[in-house]
């Protein structure tokens, strides 16, 4: 689930050009005067919408013009030389996300609380947005601009939520009619110009699989490698999600697709040389199927998906456990923060690992979502028993969002609040993607500080890799 800011998008959409947000000091847009606020309108006479537009015209070039609007209206022309590689020093705001203009029956708007924060009800549909961070995008209202813009500006790799071939059952799926819905042009159209493509199929039972799924994997692994991958995530549907068409996943329904969609992959790995089609962990999870291995999932291609999220974790945990807390250290395969699927992609601004302030205590509360409890219990038991420490993991109940949600990401301050009486140890760990990468918030908008005030224990946010740097300083 993303998150947007909501409000700047009723103004900002209508002014041209990109705000500066930030300018290094020592940089070259300091010295060219540049300030937070300026809007930069034009670079060497084309128009800047956004911040992409900015790399795109200004790649490769040396003598520039930045036509740049100030805060006070005042409109000024810079004209200025620059080394190839010299860095501006500027950072900008966010790209304000477009809309899609569906009615997915699975949406996970109609998922929310009706309380919940109006960001979290923001349906981005958004192909900058996908090619710099790997958002989907269903392509059902994508503009001829648009269009022109992913092939001119070389946006590759895309990301299209395709969740079936068959006309009549996307259409449905996405609520919208059969013309809107159909993309097979626009997608001949971006593979014709060399556009990578990363698939999804949101999976739906009685409605997209089965025979439906067999058809869409076969029919998109008919244009690898230019659709490189596709990830098939099962539907997850909260207690608000009431529509009587949809129909809960279960563990037997996870079961047969597996043993489906084994079969093709076997296939596409002896034609293509890759597993192609990637079930969703939460599929072997929910089915109690072992994790495929490690040379199941390639070079994770659908890892921002999180697909594969638990086999790397397991790989990077086995590491953890073997090494011992002497000379070998040097052994963990840490510091991989933020494992972007194309080279292209931004990395957002991390803080600080934990280093700085860990615990001293070798004896704290881990928090999770129920889904991937057993796993990470597992893996802390054997730690422990290597490492002579007493970590304890808890299973954390989603009582906000309900439903089948069981997933770490999703867990809310109140999820949180109910379980604060049965921590244990000194310290206590939450997963970090639950607070706002922007704001420190939860998705039921308790501040991280409130959070905190919870427990009598200091609270570690950490991601999975600053989790085990977090264990190995503490053992
Ligand atoms: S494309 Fe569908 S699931 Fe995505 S935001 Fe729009 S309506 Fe919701």
């Amino acid at each position: 689930m993303y998150e947007f800011a909501v409000t700047p998008a009723v103004t900002q959409l209508r002014r041209p050009g990109v705000i500066i947000t930030e300018v290094s000091p020592g940089s070259l847009a300091e010295e060219l005067e540049l300030a937070p606020s300026d809007r930069i309108v034009r670079v060497n006479g084309r128009s800047v919408r956004d911040y992409l537009d900015f790399r795109f015209q200004t790649a490769g070039e040396t003598e520039l013009t930045f036509q740049v609007k100030k805060p006070d209206g005042q409109t000024i022309d810079i004209e200025f030389d620059r080394d190839e590689s010299e860095d501006f020093g500027l950072m900008f705001e966010q790209i304000v996300p477009r809309q899609c203009a569906n009615e997915c029956l699975f949406c996970f708007c109609k998922g929310n609380p009706e309380d919940a924060r109006p960001s979290l009800f923001v349906r981005d549909e958004d192909i900058r947005l996908s090619f710099l961070y790997g958002n989907y995008t269903t392509l059902s209202s994508i503009t001829e601009d648009e269009m022109n813009r992913i092939v001119e500006q070389r946006l590759s790799p895309q990301y299209v939520s395709v969740h079936a071939t068959d006309l009549k059952t996307r259409a449905y799926l996405l609520g919208v009619d059969e013309k809107r819905a159909d993309i097979a042009e626009k997608l001949q159209r971006l593979l014709d110009n060399d556009i990578e493509l990363h698939a999804q199929v949101v999976l739906c039972p009685e409605i997209n699989d089965g025979a439906i799924l067999e058809k869409t994997l076969r029919d998109l692994a008919a244009h690898y490698p230019k659709v490189v991958s596709t990830a098939v995530v099962p539907v997850a549907l909260t207690r608000y999600n009431t529509d009587d068409r949809l129909t809960r996943v279960t563990p037997e329904f996870c079961q047969r697709t597996i043993k489906e969609v084994e079969k093709l992959q076997k296939e596409f790995r002896k034609a293509l040389g890759t597993t192609f089609a990637f079930l969703g962990d939460e599929i072997y999870i929910k089915g109690g199927v072992e994790i495929p291995s490690r040379r199941h999932y390639g070079n994770y291609p659908q890892i921002e998906d999180g697909v594969g999220m638990v086999r790397s974790f397991l790989k990077k945990f086995e590491a953890l456990v073997r090494t011992g807390s002497g000379s070998d250290r040097d052994l963990l395969p840490l510091r991989t923060y933020d494992v972007r699927t194309h080279a292209q992609a931004i990395l957002p601004v991390k803080s600080k690992s934990p280093v700085a302030t860990a615990p001293g205590s070798d004896s704290g509360t881990i928090l999770t979502g129920e889904m991937f409890a057993p796993i990470l219990r597992e893996q802390i038991s054997q730690f422990n028993v290597s490492h002579g420490t007493r970590f304890h993991v808890l299973a954390v109940p989603n009582t906000y969002f309900g439903g089948d949600v069981s997933v770490a990401g999703l867990l809310t301050g109140q999820d949180y609040r109910n379980i604060a009486d049965q921590i244990e140890g000194d310290f206590v760990i939450i997963p970090k993607h639950t607070i706002k990468s922007d704001e420190p918030i939860l998705l039921d908008g308790m501040s991280f500080d409130e959070l905190k005030s919870i427990f009598d224990v200091p609270v570690y946010d950490l991601d999975t890799d600053g989790l085990m740097e977090f264990l190995r300083l503490a053992s």
